[in-house]
């Protein structure tokens, strides 16, 4: 029986062309500056979003954390969302790497409004802490692929601008939001300081994110890569398949929209989940368990039938669709579950 691993769009296997271009990629020691494929893509992808600079990072974590970093001093306070990756699965990053005071907004759809952030910067006393950045995540994950609102985006910028407050976006899946929404790259990200964006999700590279921002900020970015021991020697090999991804797998995102509509009217068909439609706005489905069952046990008995997915906490499995399950995975997994909780029908 095929498996059909709706996990995550990280699970991805690099196509033949994607291999054959990492397999041709022309490399040199990308420490000493030598390597020109990493050059290549750097250069494409800061065009792309229409940055000054951009740069070449092992993960989506290191991507985030670098720019914290690399934008904050010690003892600053960043306001983000509650479920925000930078916070919920990069373990204790902001404390750790750069000292900083995180204080989490709560929100309905992953958007922190500029009216809240307004009211969470504190005023500056001699006992307080400052409020000095802002980190967004669009699509934001945990709210189910969530797009953020661009009017909204730029009234936050405003705040930031009033109150000196520096502007991250975690754009692991702007490219899906460019696809959803027809807005390109460079007016997504326009209004953020600092921006790290993944080749390893559902684009389909195996390895890499991307920072982007102007020529200073990455030339800080570059140092503190170092620092996390994210400097790498002929890493051309992988940025060849980074460049492919970004030449080839965006447009095609439209396709993971629309399976992951399909699998979730589907599944909203299947009496043991309920999804709210209205968020299945690209490729992640968030479905709620209806059922006494928790989603551990839910999701070993799909496990069984070779459907796989995640837990998102102990009534919610996440869905995610990809590069790698088609219309007819989508639909062959819908089949498969409605016969193992056909007993509930
Ligand atoms: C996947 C992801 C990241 C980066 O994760 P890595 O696994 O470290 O590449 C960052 N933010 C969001 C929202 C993500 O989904």
């Amino acid at each position: 029986m095929k498996t059909i691993d709706l996990r995550s769009d990280t699970v991805t296997r690099p196509s033949e062309a994607m291999r054959r271009a990492m397999m041709t990629a022309e490399v040199g020691d990308d420490v000493f500056g030598d390597d020109p494929t990493v050059k290549q893509l750097e250069n494409y992808v800061a065009e792309l979003f229409e940055k000054e600079a951009s740069l070449f990072v092992p993960s989506g974590t290191m991507a985030n954390q670098i720019c914290l970093k690399a934008n904050s001093e010690r003892g600053w306070e960043l306001l983000c969302e509650r479920e925000c990756h930078v916070v919920n699965y990069e373990v204790a990053g902001p404390v750790i790497h750069s000292g900083l005071l995180v204080n989490l907004l709560t929100t309905e759809r992953g958007m922190i409004s500029a009216v809240t952030i307004r009211n969470n910067i504190r005023i500056k006393t001699l006992h307080s802490p400052e409020t000095r950045l802002v980190a967004l995540e669009n699509t934001h994950n945990r709210h189910g692929g969530t797009i953020l609102p661009q009017a909204e985006i730029l009234e936050v910028r405003k705040v930031c601008d009033e109150f000196g407050l520096i502007l991250h976006l975690d754009g692991a899946r702007i490219w899906n939001v460019h696809v959803a929404t027809g807005l390109s790259l460079a007016e997504l990200t326009r209004p953020f300081d600092s921006v790290s964006v993944c080749l390893s999700k559902g684009l389909g590279a195996p390895v890499g994110s991307m920072i982007l921002g102007s020529a200073a900020f990455i030339e800080k970015c570059r140092r503190e890569r170092k620092l996390f021991g994210g400097a790498m020697r002929q890493v051309g090999i992988i940025a060849a398949a980074g460049l492919y991804a970004v030449q080839n797998n965006i447009d095609r995102l439209a396709e993971d929209h629309r399976n992951a509509r399909l699998l979730a009217e589907g599944l909203n068909t299947i009496p043991v989940f309920k999804v709210a439609m209205d968020r299945v706005e690209t490729n992640i489905i968030i479905a709620h368990i209806t059922v006494e069952d928790d989603s551990e046990k839910i999701l070993a008995k799909m496990k069984e039938s070779g459907v796989w997915a995640v837990s998102f906490g102990p009534k919610k499995i996440r869905f995610v669709t990809h590069l790698d399950v088609t219309g007819e995975d989508c639909l062959e997994a819908l089949e498969r579950m409605k016969r193992l909780f056909s007993d509930r029908l």
